[in-house]
């Protein structure tokens, strides 16, 4: 029986992750789940999954949990705040941490797990964006596995030659062709596009997730976070990393090889199958995924992606061709600006220029510390709350 803790159990990858256990009662075994602030979800985890901790972030949410619990009699211990999400990511019976929370504010339990040794199955793809060197680097020191959970990494991941070791491009492989769906407005003109609303905005086609991937998604913001993933993860350049768009989301990713050959791994765009590929690896088991039905489906297309319309990948491509802190006062920004955006207090399309005026003013610096990826995430929190704030004043 293997342990698994989800950080983030709450979310859209939460749930998948908790469907595909579910499937599979003595293989694997819930002992730890943590969440930011939805008690009322992770009490019902509680009751089926009966973990022997559970965290949230909110001290009054894990106060609520809590007296749940008590009056249930159940053997769940509840954690709150900071410490509780570290309990959670460093569970001594759980052998594989399924790292989902959003943003990066996943960085330090993601840290956390990794530095403990365990089998980390990383979805918090901004984590990874923020301190990249330095997550490979725990994940060397301690022997950590880093399976990823992101569709298209799981695919290249896939892909590559067994076993693939962190942070390094195994011989012969030539370039990475990322697969992005284009979101619900690849065919928007630029003016519809600066009126589009947060409902469109998190419709997406092909894939249901949390609320700021969808709008990642929509800006291709997401596959500038997974070029950057990408480079970071496989030990490449960004130039050995080609952004393809292909509406069927069927194509998840492929590796191209020096004698031509080009890989692929195909299926539903269902999260399950990531997430029971990492789970089970290097076996294969049961995700409840349907087969693919290739002759219903019938075509798969791909097309360049337009950076005109979607400068966001742009912006993405520099910051990674920049390195060091780039990244992560990138991420900063993104995130600030998909909130505002949410709020309803940005419009769509002002979103990429906020985080290209904050890029612009940052000079960027080497990453040797933890210090220095915070320092660097709020230095950008604040310069796109700034910005944003002078775009409000000016529309006033
Ligand atoms: P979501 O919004 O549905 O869920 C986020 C989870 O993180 C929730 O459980 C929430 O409680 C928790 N959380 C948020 N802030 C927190 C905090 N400060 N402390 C503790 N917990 C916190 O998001 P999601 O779609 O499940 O995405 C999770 C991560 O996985 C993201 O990094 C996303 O980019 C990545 N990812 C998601 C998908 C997908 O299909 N949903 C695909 C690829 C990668
Ligand atoms: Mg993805």
């Amino acid at each position: 029986m293997k342990g698994v803790a989800i950080l983030g159990s709450t979310g859209s990858i939460g749930a998948s992750t908790l469907d595909v256990v579910r499937r599979h009662p003595g293989r694997f075994g819930i002992v730890a789940l943590a969440a930011d602030r939805n008690d009322v979800r992770l009490l019902e985890q509680c009751i089926e999954f009966r973990p022997a901790i559970a965290a949230l972030a909110s001290i009054e949410a894990a106060g609520r949990l809590a007296a749940a619990i008590r009056d249930r009699g159940l053997p769940t211990r509840v954690l709150a705040g900071e410490a509780g999400l570290a309990e959670v990511a460093v569970h001594p019976a759980a052998s594989q941490v399924m790292a989902a929370i959003v943003g990066a504010a996943g960085l330090g339990p993601t840290l956390a797990a990794a530095a403990a040794g365990k089998r980390v199955l990383l979805a918090n793809k901004e984590s990874l964006v923020c301190a990249g060197h330095l997550l490979l680097e725990v994940v060397a020191a301690s022997g950590a596995e880093l399976v990823p959970i992101d569709s298209e990494h799981n695919a290249i991941f896939q892909c590559l030659p067994q076993p693939v070791a962190a942070g390094r491009c195994p011989p012969g492989v030539r370039r990475i062709l990322l697969t992005a769906s284009g979101g619900p407005f690849r065919n928007w003109s630029a003016e519809r596009l600066a009126c589009a609303t947060p409902e469109q905005a998190v419709a997406h086609p092909n894939w249901s997730m949390g609320r700021k991937i969808s709008v990642d998604s929509a800006t291709l913001m997401n596959k500038g976070l997974e070029l950057i993933e990408a480079c970071l993860l496989f030990g490449v350049d960004p130039a050995r990393v080609e952004v393809l768009v292909h509406p069927q989301s069927i194509v998840h990713s492929m590796v191209e090889y020096a004698d031509g050959s080009v890989l692929a791994q195909l299926g539903n765009p269902d999260m399950r199958t990531p997430i029971a590929h990492a789970l089970g690896w290097p076996e294969r088991i049961d995700s409840g995924v349907e087969s693919l039905d290739l002759v219903t489906i019938g075509q798969l297309g791909f097309e360049a992606p337009d950076l005109e319309r979607f400068p966001s990948l742009r912006l993405a491509r520099e910051a990674a061709e920049a390195g060091g802190t780039a990244p992560a006062v990138l991420n900063a920004a993104n995130e600030v600006t998909v909130a505002a955006f949410l709020d309803r207090r940005l419009n769509f399309t002002d979103m990429a220029r906020v985080i290209d005026s904050v890029l612009q003013r940052h000079d960027v610096s080497r990453v040797t510390s933890l210090e220095g990826v915070l320092a660097a995430d709020a230095w950008g929190r604040e310069a796109a709350g700034r910005a944003l704030g002078s775009l409000e004043a000016r529309s006033a």
